[in-house]
This record gives structure tokens, C-alpha cells and sequence, in this order.
């Protein structure tokens, strides 16, 4: 932009920091402009004017402010160990302050005979009082005339706390900054009628009042005015996305339904859909008529039916002339695909091929051959199916089945495939909840399959120590001897895989003692094994030829084998919830009564109990999914961890639910109503994205 604002001034020019400072800020806390400092924002506020006793500590006390003398400190221990203890006095009692760092500049920085104005969090060590780390302050060296009596606290490193940089005095920084900056530096960025509808405080005051606010009320107004703010610009650039993208792309159009998905449709399809099959279904049915690129996320709970939703929609293909592939995640997965495609197709004029890492060089050569002249209009594999060498005659759709994040090089790969990208559909493995689904994915359009197929029967889980694992052996052994199946699994230790392995034989030597060879068959399927022993193993146990499968989490995604009705998963604690519900929903996939068996050792922290409680209480999906953010916060969340949408600095996927569906909705209707906001009222709007088009806080991460 031409007017340059005060904004963009190295931080080196505010008042009280000059050039060594500065470096300290650029590189501790990564502020290099007086707008990063202004984007700095508060950890908390205290009350200047509160000073509590030492004696009124107790043990619900959090944050507190203290007034005191110090004439007593020790450095104790050696090595990592070391730390500085000091007891601050006043008249009623004495607390101790410890560092764990930065012992030698906090020695140098301690003067007797001074009284000092201390505030940190206390915790109790031993059932004593203690405040590691506080923020110090000389009192007498605090002018409070005029300030606002709410004071903020900064996050700040150990070493700038030691360099005249604390949570506190980093707020005078601030302080300084504030009266320098008017309307024009920081112009309203949402269209004034939101502004009003939603009673959100203006954009300058808001800034100013999160760092000094007059009360804690104007505080959490101005924060609901940033949060918002932050969450609607994002929405905003996710809805520009998809909306053009859906106008203005050049897609291939699926005119009619034909032959193939109405034979099929009416003749071979082996059950009624659900409703929530038949909703998606137009849906795709509509995106892929439109002429424009399909990006679609379907969501459904595990065993909801996702596999022949993909099929109907390659049968729409096929009927008009394109092919289409299907993307798995391992190669178990697409082999199941395959024979449960191939078995549905039968006596159908359609010619499916499977496509993997372990296809035969010849017959590979044969596939690429028939993709690339259209004699195959479906192949299931692997990634190896966006392999370079792999060329379709015609391409029209892509599924990627049980993944939720479809990266961008791999999307590249697809539309280099065909002249018009093709349509993608992207099946998750299991529920992702609504709030991450909207952020992260929120450039997709998406569908949601939330109702299961009639006649399951809800799975009962059940939690039990190891002691009791003889009568769970007792319990599965009745299942069987009924002719169901049942899988153990074991977890996948990630640190290593040979202590995965060594996990995985105990356990399948102890299934041995349970289970005789002479008399029960055991698959086992592990990491380590060759792909067609592993294969084989998953083949006689699809087929019923073993009763048992003992396995770590490698059979963990879309495996079905309706006549498995026991699920026991050894050291469930290890597990986190998303897997735990992916692993149950092995089993409950046929008529008979399905069970899930968590064992765990004794001890469970607490995060693990609460992990367990979830999965005893509940089936649904959505439920855990949401559980699994709130246990792990978002950066967790599988296939979310790069994506930088979910770094906010103010808004909170988990606590801001009601901003951020409001903040959905009017992105929504702005964007639809006005796509190039060419209204005077969305210009600032423009004017703002525009100016902080591809400038984000994390970029500037060398
Ligand atoms: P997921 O969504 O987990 O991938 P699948 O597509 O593997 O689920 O389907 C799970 C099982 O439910 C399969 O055995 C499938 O044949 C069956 N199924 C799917 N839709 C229906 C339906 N509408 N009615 C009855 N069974 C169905
Ligand atoms: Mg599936």
C-alpha cells in the first residue's frame, strides 16, 4: 500500500526499546513491527490496585499479587537440577519464589532491603506454598498515577524476563503504543450492518481495549470482537474459495443417469439405501451434472455405508463415458475394495481392476495399457494409481477413501491426469468434529452421512483390567464356539517398531494358551510381514477359515467382515479416541450382537480413564469426534496438524463454537450475495483482503 501506516514501523522505533531490545523481541517472541506488538495479546489481566497478604494464600489459590521484602536466597542442586530459592516476607507470613532458570540473572537482579511487587501463580509443593517464576517488580519503581487499573500480562520467554522484558513490563511497551494509533492505521473490516447486528465493538477500540481494558466486561467484548473478526476473515477466504471454484472452474458434466447406475440401482444393489445415502448421492449427483469441478468431503460415521455411495457415483461415470478411481490407504484396504466391488458387479458390463505397490510388472503393464486406451473403466489401488506413469483415457472421478486429508501435490497429480480435473470425492475414516471440519476444510463442499444402515444392533463396550483378561478368553471363547469371530489387537508402538513386534508375538503366544491350535485357527497380521503373507492371513479370516485375529493397528481402517462380533483391543489405554472408534467399528458390521472388549492395565491417567468412559458410553461417532478435541486440542487431530487454518490466536475451535458457526453464516451470505465485493459496503472488507492477501503471522517463521 502506498500511505504506509505506523503499523509497519520496526519495533526498534517505540519508545523504550531501541535496538538490543528489539533484537529480544524479534527473536524470543518473533514481534518485528509495532503490529506484531499490537498482536501480542494478553495472557491475562490483574488488578493493580489488589494486593493480597502472603497469609491469605490457600490452597484455591491461582494468581496472585504480593507485596514483600527479600533478604534470603539459595541456589540449590547442580546441573539441570539447579534452581534459586527466595523467601519474600511481608507482615504476615513469607512464601518462597523459585527459578528453575535463569538462576544467575535473577541473583543478579535480587537486592535486599527493597520491596518488591510480586505476581505469579501459586502451586504447593509438599503441601507448601511456593511461585516459580513471578513477575518482579521494585514497588516503589511503579507509577500507578493514572494508569488503568486493570493491568495485562504478557507471554513472555525466561530470557526476556531476565532482560527488563516481563509479562508486565512488556505491557508498558504497549501502553506506549496505544495513543499512537488511530482509525486509519486499524479501518473496520467488517461491513458496519454486522457490526451492528451483532453488537461487536469497533475495530480500534477493540484493539484497545483487549490490552487496556476499562472493565473485565469491555475486556471480553473486545475479545468476542477479534475472535469474531479472526474467524469470519477466514470463512470469508474458505467461501471465495469454494464459490469460485464452483462458478467459474471447468468441470466435466455428467449429463445423465444411465444404463449402468439403474440396472445396478434396480436390480443388483443388495439393500435399500438409507436416507442419509440418498441425500449424499444427490448431492454428488447434482455437483457432478453442473459442469463444474466437484471437491467434496463425505463424513460418515464408521460402518454408514460410504463404499457404495463411491460405487453408485463411478457408475455414474461410467455411464457417461469416463473412468474413475478409488484410493485407499493401505493395501488390505483396496484388495477388500476390489473383491467387494468385483463381487457387486458381477454380470454388470463394467471392467474393474486393482492397481498396488505389489501388482506384477506384467500385469501392471497390462492395466496401465487398458486405463490409458478406456477398456477399464474402474481401478481400485493405492497411491500407486497417481503414479506418473498411470494415464486414463478419460478420467471423471476421483474417491479417496478413508483419509481426511487429501494433500495438494497429491491433488496436482490428479489433474495432471486429465484435461479437465476430474471430480473428487474424499471419504473420511472416521468423523471429524464440526467446528475442525468447518476451519480446516472449509474450502471443500461437504456431506454428512449420520445414520446408520437399519438393523445394527448398537455394540456394547465394555471396559476390563488385565487381571480379568482369563474371563474375557472365557467370554470370546463362547462367541466363537457360536461361530463368530473375533480380532485382538495390539497397539502399534510408535517409538519402535520391534517393541510393536515383540508386543504382538507375547500377546499371540498368550492367544495360544487360550485357544489351542488343534482346535481354534489364529490369522495373525502385523507390519513386518510380507504383503502376501499378509494377505493371505487377511484372506482366511474374510473367508472364515480362522476364528481369531490377532493384529496391531494395520487392519485398523475400513476392513468388513460382518461375521466378526468380538473386538478386543489389549492396552486400549494407548490408544487415542478416534482409533479406539475406528478399531470397534470392525465389528457390529452384521446381524449378530457385537461386542468391544478395552482391556487396560490398573493404573490409567486421566485423560486415558476419560478416553475409555467416552468409548463405554457412546457409538457415535460425531460425539467422540467432538470428545477427541476437547482431550487433544486441535493441532492433534489426525491430518490437521499442518494445516495452518487452525492457527488462531484469539479464537478457540473447543470454547468458540457460537462465533464461529455465526462467523460461518454471515461469510456465507456475504460471499454469495456479493462474491466480488463490489458493494460499498463490503468494501473495506475487500480493501482488507486485499491488503493481507497472503500475509499471515506464521509466515514469517523462518
Ligand atoms: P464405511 O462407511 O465404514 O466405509 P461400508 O461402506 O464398509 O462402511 O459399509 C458397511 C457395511 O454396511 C457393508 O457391509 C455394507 O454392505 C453395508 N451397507 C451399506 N449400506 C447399507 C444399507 N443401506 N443397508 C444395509 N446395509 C448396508
Ligand atoms: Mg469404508
Amino acid at each position: 500500500m502506498i500511505n504506509s501506516s505506523i503499523l509497519e514501523s520496526p519495533i526498534d522505533y517505540l519508545k523504550g526499546i531501541g535496538p538490543l531490545k528489539g533484537d529480544l523481541l524479534r527473536k524470543e517472541l518473533n514481534i518485528h513491527s509495532f503490529e506484531d506488538l499490537l498482536n501480542h495479546f494478553p495472557l491475562r489481566h490483574i488488578d493493580r490496585t489488589q494486593v493480597n497478604f502472603i497469609s491469605e494464600i490457600n490452597f484455591n489459590t491461582d494468581f496472585i499479587q504480593v507485596k514483600g521484602y527479600i533478604d534470603d536466597w539459595q541456589v540449590l542442586g547442580v546441573g539441570r537440577a539447579k534452581r534459586l530459592v527466595a523467601q519474600l516476607k511481608d507482615k504476615s507470613g513469607d512464601l518462597e519464589l523459585v527459578w528453575f532458570q535463569g538462576a544467575n540473572w535473577i541473583e543478579k537482579m535480587l537486592e535486599r532491603r527493597v520491596e518488591w511487587l510480586v505476581y505469579g501463580k501459586i502451586s504447593f509443593f509438599n503441601s507448601k506454598a511456593q511461585m516459580s517464576h513471578p513477575e518482579m517488580e521494585i514497588a516503589a519503581d511503579i507509577n500507578v498515577e493514572g494508569m488503568p487499573f486493570l493491568e495485562p500480562i504478557y507471554p513472555t520467554t525466561e530470557k526476556l524476563k531476565t532482560r527488563g522484558l516481563n509479562g508486565r513490563q512488556i505491557g508498558k511497551l504497549v501502553y506506549n503504543l496505544l495513543p499512537q494509533i488511530n482509525a486509519k492505521d486499524l479501518p473496520e473490516n467488517i461491513p458496519q450492518h454486522l457490526v451492528e447486528t451483532l453488537r461487536l465493538t469497533p475495530r480500534l477500540k477493540a484493539y484497545c481495549d483487549i490490552h487496556y481494558p476499562p472493565s473485565q466486561e469491555y475486556y471480553q467484548q473486545a475479545l468476542r470482537r477479534l475472535k469474531f473478526e479472526e474467524l469470519f476473515i477466514a470463512q470469508i477466504r474458505h467461501n471465495l474459495t469454494r464459490v469460485r471454484r464452483n462458478r467459474h472452474s471447468r468441470g466435466i458434466r455428467f449429463e445423465s443417469v444411465g444404463q449402468l447406475f439403474n440396472t445396478f440401482y434396480e436390480k443388483y444393489l443388495p439393500f435399500t439405501l438409507t436416507g442419509a445415502q440418498k441425500r449424499v448421492l444427490k448431492e454428488i449427483r447434482q455437483d457432478t451434472a453442473r459442469g463444474h469441478q466437484m471437491n467434496r468431503l463425505l463424513q460418515g460415521d464408521v460402518g454408514s455405508g460410504k463404499t457404495i455411495v463411491a460405487l453408485l457415483g463411478m457408475l455414474l461415470a461410467a455411464d457417461n463415458g469416463y473412468q474413475s478411481c478409488m484410493m485407499a490407504p493401505t493395501e488390505i484396504l483396496a484388495q477388500q475394495h476390489f473383491a467387494g466391488l468385483s463381487e457387486l458387479l458381477k454380470g454388470l458390463p463394467v471392467e474393474i481392476r486393482i492397481l498396488t505397490g505389489s501388482t506384477k510388472a506384467k500385469v501392471r503393464r497390462d492395466i496401465l495399457k487398458e486405463l490409458e486406451e478406456g477398456l477399464v473403466q474402474l481401478v481400485v489401488g493405492t497411491h500407486a494409481i497417481i503414479e506418473e506413469k498411470v494415464k486414463f483415457k478419460s478420467l471423471g472421478l476421483a474417491i479417496v477413501d478413508e483419509q481426511h486429508r487429501f494433500g495438494v501435490a497429491q491433488r496436482a497429480k490428479l489433474w495432471s491426469k486429465a484435461a479437465i480435473p476430474p471430480h473428487v470425492l474424499v471419504m473420511t475414516a472416521t468423523p471429524i468434529p464440526r467446528t475442525l471440519a468447518m476451519t480446516a476444510y472449509g474450502d471443500l463442499d461437504y456431506s454428512i452421512m449420520d445414520e446408520l444402515p437399519p438393523g445394527r444392533q448398537p455394540i456394547t463396550t465394555i471396559h476390563r483390567t488385565d487381571i480379568h483378561r482369563m474371563k474375557v478368553m472365557e467370554f470370546v471363547r463362547s462367541e466363537i464356539d457360536k461361530g463368530r469371530q473375533v480380532y485382538v489387537i495390539y497397539p502399534l508402538i510408535e517409538e519402535s517398531e520391534k517393541l510393536s513386534y515383540e508386543d504382538l508375538m507375547q500377546g499371540y503366544e498368550q492367544v495360544k494358551t487360550y485357544f489351542p491350535e488343534h482346535k481354534y485357527k489364529i490369522s495373525m497380521v502385523h507390519g513386518r510381514q510380507p504383503a502376501e503373507q499378509k494377505e493371505e492371513n487377511m484372506r482366511r479370516f474374510v473367508n472364515g477359515e480362522t476364528e481369531i485375529m490377532v493384529s496391531t493397528t494395520v487392519i485398523e481402517v475400513g476392513v468388513n467382515v460382518p461375521n466378526a462380533s468380538v473386538m478386543i483391543i489389549e492396552s486400549s489405554e494407548k490408544f487415542g479416541l478416534s482409533q479406539l472408534h475406528q478399531l470397534r467399528g470392525r465389528v457390529g458390521r452384521g446381524s449378530e450382537k457385537s461386542y468391544c472388549v478395552l482391556l487396560t492395565g490398573q493404573k490409567l491417567s486421566n485423560d486415558a480413564r476419560e478416553r475409555i468412559k467416552i468409548m463405554c458410553a457412546t457409538n457415535d461417532g460425531f460425539k467422540i469426534a467432538e470428545k477427541d478435541l476437547e482431550l487433544r486440542g486441535p493441532g492433534e487431530i489426525e491430518g490437521t496438524k499442518q494445516s495452518g487454518a487452525l492457527n488462531f490466536k484469539l479464537a478457540s475451535l473447543i470454547n468458540d463454537r457460537e462465533i464461529l458457526e455465526a462467523a460461518k453464516l454471515y461469510a456465507e451470505r456475504l460471499v454469495e450475495d456479493d462474491e466480488n465485493m463490489d458493494k460499498a459496503e463490503n468494501l473495506p472488507l475487500k480493501n482488507y483482503l486485499l491488503a493481507t492477501k497472503g500475509k499471515t503471522a506464521w509466515s514469517k517463521i523462518s
